[in-house]
């Protein structure tokens, strides 16, 4: 049985023409070989995975090779090329300094630097992560940056640009690597899995595309784990449940249930999203990112922004035709909204359910589309918890027991609720009632969340009502 090689080693590009997502760096750099305007010094930069080491390596190879082709690549025919793709070239020498950050360990790679190369003109050294670097061992591999022997190139990578010092910047021709796009990531899975032979989804590939966030080395290792999950057959269905990625149908059906104005519908789909070991956080920001590929899908010109797999481009533009672009607007920043307020939210449900409730009732036609509630409708908070026991008590005599005097007692909340809304036609409505049920303090916010969902949900169910203590009376 041959030996297994994970898919990043095996399909490492090896010319500059096979590099993916970093073309302009690509030609540069052979345009650089070519003729012959070699840096002594190089910075890449750019996020993980995203194919700096593999561009130093090519780098090293191509001007090492003993017989670079017409097209500025390098032959991997000759001596040169041989050693490198066996890695065992001695002219290529990789410091990891998130490892190796010492002063000794800078000390034993300037020693390596004056020795010249025995086959090919140049040794190169890749520094990684040379952001790691102590300050100790900067200042003592700063002289050799700067008077380097002619035979030495120097390529340091790095994730984090902005904390290497000036004086190593201003030596340094800089490359800024891209994060790669999901098609570019998606067309290399695609080469990897006809030559292994594998059958997959579009729609699966770029769910693993989504999921590596710009790095294909990332991509490279979720296609390998789902390859060994499914046996080669890749779908759709199964990747979202091997990587725990929630379906695209929920966010489709969920619009639908907005759009429709159907709050029971929607709350209940958010409960089974919950049930199935989704967190709230994650399913709002993917809320927010479905309602904004449904805004770019609606415009021919902005449809490109679009990263998804043809099929499912097809629901998106015929869901975004039911959309109209205020209520987007509106529905986006609900989210945000949303998203910002979670996490330090006591009460996380309660706050995507209001979310999810607002975006229901938020019309097109609504003046304030597209812009936070007006600032009148949002009343300071003890304002609206005193209002509530006073609204109560302004019933009917058959509902005139206070709600707050006898503890325990039983209330049939959403008769009350409704009698008392058609008695004071200017109340704030339930709507704006419950964005500042939000900033309440906690006890509060139980009952009021508790008296809210019964009469959101309609739920003729009795409630117990506890009395506030003297302090939180005080506190209003
Ligand atoms: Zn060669």
């Amino acid at each position: 049985m041959s030996e297994y090689i994970v898919s990043a080693r095996k399909y490492r590009p090896m010319t500059f023409d096979t590099v993916v997502g970093q073309s302009s760096i690509a030609t540069t750099l052979k345009n650089a070989i070519h003729t012959g305007k070699l840096a002594h010094a190089y910075l890449f930069c750019g996020p993980r995975g995203v194919g700096k080491t593999t561009c130093a390596r090519i780098f090293a190879k191509t001007i090492n090779c003993l017989h670079p082709r017409e097209d500025g690549e390098a032959c991997n025919e000759c001596e040169s090329c041989r050693a490198f793709n066996e890695q065992r070239s001695l002219n290529i020498h990789e410091l990891d300094a998130a490892s190796n950050n010492s002063v000794d360990d800078i000390r034993n790679l300037i020693d390596q630097v004056r020795i010249p190369p025995q086959i090919g003109k140049y040794k190169v050294f890749i520094i990684d992560e040379v952001h790691m670097l102590s300050t100790a061992a900067f200042n003592a591999f700063l002289k050799t940056l700067e008077e380097p022997p002619a035979h030495a190139i120097f390529i340091l990578a790095t994730t984090e640009k902005h904390k290497i010092l000036p004086t190593i910047l201003s030596r340094c021709q800089i490359y800024d690597f891209q994060r790669m796009t999901i098609t570019d990531i998606v067309r290399h899975l695609t080469h990897v899995a006809e030559q292994e032979g594998y059958t997959c989804e579009p729609a699966a590939l770029n769910i693993i595309a989504q999921k590596a966030d710009g790095g294909m080395r990332d991509a490279l290792s979720i296609f390998d784990q789902v390859v060994s999950y499914t046996g080669g057959n890749i779908t759709y269905q199964q990747v979202i449940e091997n990587l725990n990625v929630l379906d695209y149908d929920y966010y489709f059906r969920l619009i639908d249930f907005l759009l429709e104005k159907k709050i029971s519908e929607s709350l209940l789909l958010y409960n089974e999203v919950l049930s199935k070991g989704f967190e709230g956080g994650p399913f709002i920001s993917g809320l927010a990112s479905h309602l904004r590929d449904l805004l770019v899908s609606r415009d021919a010109q902005t449809t490109q922004l679009l990263e998804v797999s043809e099929d499912i481009r097809q629901r998106y533009a015929q869901q975004a035709q039911r959309c109209k672009p205020q209520w987007l607007y509106r529905a986006i920043r609900l989210c945000n909204d949303c998203d910002q307020a979670y996490r330090t939210s006591r009460n996380k449900r309660l706050q995507v359910e209001l979310t999810l409730i607002e975006a229901a009732q938020a019309t097109d036609d609504d003046p304030g589309a597209g812009r936070r509630p007006a600032r009148h409708i949002l009343k300071p908070i003890s304002a609206t918890w005193q209002q509530l026991p006073r609204r109560l008590l302004l019933l009917p005599p058959r509902f005139n027991s206070h709600p707050f005097s006898p503890p325990q007692k039983r209330l049939r909340f959403p008769t009350m609720m409704r009698e008392a809304e058609s008695l004071h036609p200017h109340q704030p409505s339930l709507k704006h009632l419950s964005s500042e049920i939000l900033l309440l303090p906690s006890e509060q916010e139980k009952l009021l969340h508790h008296l809210l969902k019964h009469l959101l949900l309609r739920a003729p169910l009795p409630l117990q009502v506890r009395r506030p203590t003297m302090s939180q009376m005080r506190h209003l």
